[in-house]
């Protein structure tokens, strides 16, 4: 299965993410966690990407896709991945597009999560993430909305959007998302 899944952040996409991994047993690709990576270990990726992150801004596209198209080429791609983070862009997704249509590996499903902008900011506001501080916090949710939603339309266009409403338990939630994967 190739799964993208979009969401603003606190959404709840880590805590589903590890659930889709745990029954469907995709690769699981967070640009998040790569990069948080790349930042502790002080790679020259991990201090530039750290500038963007700590401000609540993504990251160049052109880091990013470097990123992801490099991690795409790995033999453990081959059975499926859930990419969780990435696209963020319409850049990103193009790009994507290209890589996944060059291996003939087409996507199967991008799940989006949806949250309202109130309960985003209580969960996130509770997490205490080094990148959740409050203005940061604002900086992302303003550009979920403004860069990556138009994600939403670029994937509801090809027919590959599937939308599920984050509000609830974690395992209402999951439920709703394990609906659709049964049948992939
Ligand atoms: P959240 O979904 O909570 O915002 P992530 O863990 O997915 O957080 O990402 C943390 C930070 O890493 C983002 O705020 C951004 O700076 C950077 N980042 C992650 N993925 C991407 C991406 N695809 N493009 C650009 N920047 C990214």
């Amino acid at each position: 299965m190739r799964i993208v899944f979009v969401g603003p952040p606190g959404a709840g996409k880590g805590t589903q993410a590890e659930n889709i991994i745990k029954k469907y047993k995709p690769v699981h690709l967070s640009t998040g966690d790569m990069l948080r990576a790349a930042r502790d270990a002080k790679t020259p990726v991990g201090v530039e990407a750290d500038k963007y992150m700590s401000a609540g801004q993504l990251v160049p596209d052109e880091v990013i896709i470097g990123i992801i198209s490099e991690r795409l080429k790995r033999d453990d791609c081959k059975n499926g991945f859930l990419l969780d983070g990435f696209p963020r862009t319409i850049a990103q997704a193009e790009a994507l597009d290209k890589m996944l249509s060059a291996a003939n590996t087409p996507l199967d499903v991008v799940l989006e999560l949806k949250v309202h902008d109130d309960e985003l900011r209580k969960r996130l506001a509770g997490r205490g993430r080094k990148d959740d501080k409050p203005e940061a916090v604002e900086e992302r949710i303003k550009g979920y909305h403004s860069i990556t939603s138009p994600l939403l339309d670029y994937y509801g266009k090809k027919e590959l959007l599937e939308t599920f409403d984050g509000i609830g338990t974690t395992a209402d939630v999951f439920a709703r998302i394990e609906k659709v994967l049964e049948k992939f």
